[in-house]
């Protein structure tokens, strides 16, 4: 089995409810078992900045999908929760991205783990602090570094709200 840790993000025809329905389907990919939930955090756009806020999660499941099936089943989500793409960093129905998978490192060209700017993110890293304080990130050592480096002030936790 490989666990896996996957970053939700939505802003779009009531962000809540699209993740709470990400999360439905990905209990029902085949082999694969939600493990942990973070709490849900709200957080400012980030590149394009006129448009609403985010409601960002992450979540760690265990599947013995390779990485490239995963990312084909999460296409499908994306693609049946009519995720409509049309600017970089724009508004979307939901995101759902691969950040960690094992302590592996996989650069394909679809895929990259892990995910790219997820060190950046502080809608990611305090998310995954939450549900794993003793995270391990290939490559990185100095981790509390990089947690100290994050703007904190862009991201509110979500009480009383969990899904
Ligand atoms: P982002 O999530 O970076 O804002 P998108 O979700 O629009 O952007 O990017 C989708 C593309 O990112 C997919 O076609 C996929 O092949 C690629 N990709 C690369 N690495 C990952 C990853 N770790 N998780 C999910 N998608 C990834
Ligand atoms: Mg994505």
């Amino acid at each position: 089995m490989h666990t896996v840790y996957l970053g939700l993000g939505s802003n779009q025809s009531e962000p809540i409810k699209q993740i709470k329905n990400a999360i439905e389907l990905i209990q029902k990919i085949e082999t694969s078992k939600i493990i942990k939930k973070s709490s849900l955090y709200k957080s400012l756009p980030v590149g394009y900045l006129d448009q609403p806020d985010f409601i960002n999660q992450v979540i760690s499941i265990q599947t013995s999908l390779s990485p490239a099936d995963l990312l084909e089943r999460f296409q499908q989500i994306e693609f049946q929760l009519k995720r409509v793409k049309k600017i970089i960093n724009g508004p979307r129905t939901i995101d759902i991205d691969i950040l960690l998978f094992n302590q592996e490192i996989i650069l394909t060209d679809d895929l990259t783990i892990p995910h790219s700017r997820m060190l950046e993110r502080a809608f990611v890293m305090i998310p995954l602090m939450e549900i794993e304080p003793n995270i391990l990130i290939p490559k990185i050592s100095n981790l509390k570094e990089i947690l100290g480096k994050l703007d904190k002030k862009t991201l509110t936790k979500i009480d009383g709200q969990s899904v």
